[in-house]
């Protein structure tokens, strides 16, 4: 049987809706990333220092040495955004969504945001196979107009970080590209897409991966986050990207307590969540930054060869990862869902699964309450047994097995999930603050 829901996919970048609607014919002429137009472009390149020790302590030394840089990641991303709304890209101003913290113990937050889901008519959206083949003749980033994209992000070559404002695109050795989302739904929205001209249909890979985590180590402001969305979790383009945005608050799931259930060889430590709506994993540590990317990534390409809808929480300057197997859309095309979830029309993705419900009626803003946040969250989370069925095949697939962890680990929730790794960022959102609207 193949599964499909109607929905209307969120428009990420201005050249999707003329793309969608049919629009121009022939020649290009405007100036996208495709072979037509693409020869020549010049963008601002910020190269990152590759294989540094983090996410550790030295990590922590090599940020303040690196301290200019570091920031200018910040300064360069939210200064190219500005300019980009400045110019009108955006559908609309998100600066003007209404924002508010849930009241409750979660902190979950809400906003209101009717532009972003304005689209007339819904297409048919399969979702039921997690890995699809890329399809040019698809909305894919290579469309998008160059005016989108705000700088390459790439390895730096000699070992330092640098900046070039005005590097010309190398078609050949696949530039990785940091786009603005022109629906976007908090400050700072933009998207990452590792070696654009490739083509790479949404799915994660090792190197891929390890680029997210360079990003947000790079940036270094706990307030940046990137998230995963795979097909059949409602990613909306089958081109492979990552999203990344600021909220000046902690995440109702950055907040959750964990319960340990394994240290791998590599010194990366997984545990799960504990008292949250959605059961996930949680990735933190590792001797280098390659040992954390590659044990997530292993994990989401077991679950993508296991045809396992999932979204993935990149948190904490890349330092906690969280990891969440769902099934939301497909009981939603067998008609599981419950009917009041369901009228919300709330699609959720990577954020709303962290906390940050993203509303699309009014009523349900005024109305949001813990219990709704809950209750429509629940949907999404795979049931206990499921759970353990899945969290087995991925310590298989990371070459670990639960038998290896001590009992007594295994009934005791951590008290202070982000305590081991609360010292490297200055700015660092404690666990077990309550949740103050900085803005
Ligand atoms: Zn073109």
């Amino acid at each position: 049987m193949m599964l499909k829901i109607k929905r209307v996919p969120t428009v990420v970048s201005n050249y999707q809706k003329e793309e969608v609607e049919g629009g121009r014919v022939g020649g290009c002429g405007r100036n996208c990333l495709n072979k037509c137009c693409v020869q020549g472009a010049k963008f601002p390149l910020y190269a990152f220092k590759k294989e540094k020790e983090a996410p550790g302590d030295r990590a922590l030394l090599g940020h303040e040495e690196r301290e200019p840089p570091v920031a200018f990641l910040d300064s360069l991303l939210l200064g190219e955004w500005e300019d980009r709304m400045q110019r009108g890209l955006f559908r609309y101003d998100v600066t003007a969504c209404e924002t508010k913290v849930i009241p409750g113990e979660c902190g979950f937050i809400a906003q209101l945001n009717e532009g972003r889901h304005l689209k007339k008519r819904p297409t048919e959206f399969r979702v039921d196979k997690v890995l699809q083949p890329f399809d040019g003749s698809k909305f894919n980033f290579t469309k998008v107009g160059q005016e989108e994209v705000l700088f390459q992000f790439e390895a730096s070559e000699d070992g330092e970080a640098q900046f070039f404002p005005n590097a010309p695109i190398d078609v050949e050795s696949s530039p990785s590209v940091v786009a603005i989302n022109v629906s976007p739904i908090e400050y700072g929205h933009v998207l990452l897409i590792p070696r654009i001209l490739e083509c790479l249909p949404q799915r994660i890979d090792r190197a891929s991966f390890l680029l997210a985590l360079y990003m947000a180590s790079e940036a270094g402001n706990p307030y940046f986050r990137l998230g995963y969305n795979s097909l059949g979790a409602f990613a909306t383009i089958n081109h492979l990207h990552f999203q990344a945005y600021y909220l000046a608050v902690p995440f109702p799931v950055e907040k959750a307590s964990t319960r340990n259930i394994t240290a791998l060889d590599s010194g990366v430590n997984v545990s799960e969540l504990v008292n949250y709506p959605v059961r996930g994993l949680v990735y933190e540590g590792g001797n280098t930054i390659q040992d954390l990317a590659n044990a997530v990534s292993d994990s989401c390409i077991c679950l993508q060869d296991n045809n396992i809808p999932y979204n993935v929480l990149i948190s904490d300057c890349g330092k906690r990862i969280f990891l969440f197997p769902q099934c939301y859309a497909e009981k939603q095309a067998l008609g599981e869902v419950d009917a009041e979830v369901l009228d919300t029309q709330v699609n959720p993705a990577v954020w709303e699964i962290s906390g940050h419900m993203v509303l699309k009626r009014k009523k349900d803003y005024e109305e949001a309450s813990e219990e709704n946040a809950w209750r429509l969250l629940a949907e999404v989370s795979l049931s206990e047994e499921r759970f353990r069925e899945v969290s087995d095949l991925i310590f298989e697939a990371i070459s670990c097995s639960i038998e290896d962890v001590a009992p007594s680990s295994l009934d005791e929730p951590n008290a202070e999930p982000l305590v081991d790794f609360a010292a490297p960022c200055p700015n660092m959102v404690r666990g077990k603050k309550d949740c103050l609207v900085l803005q």
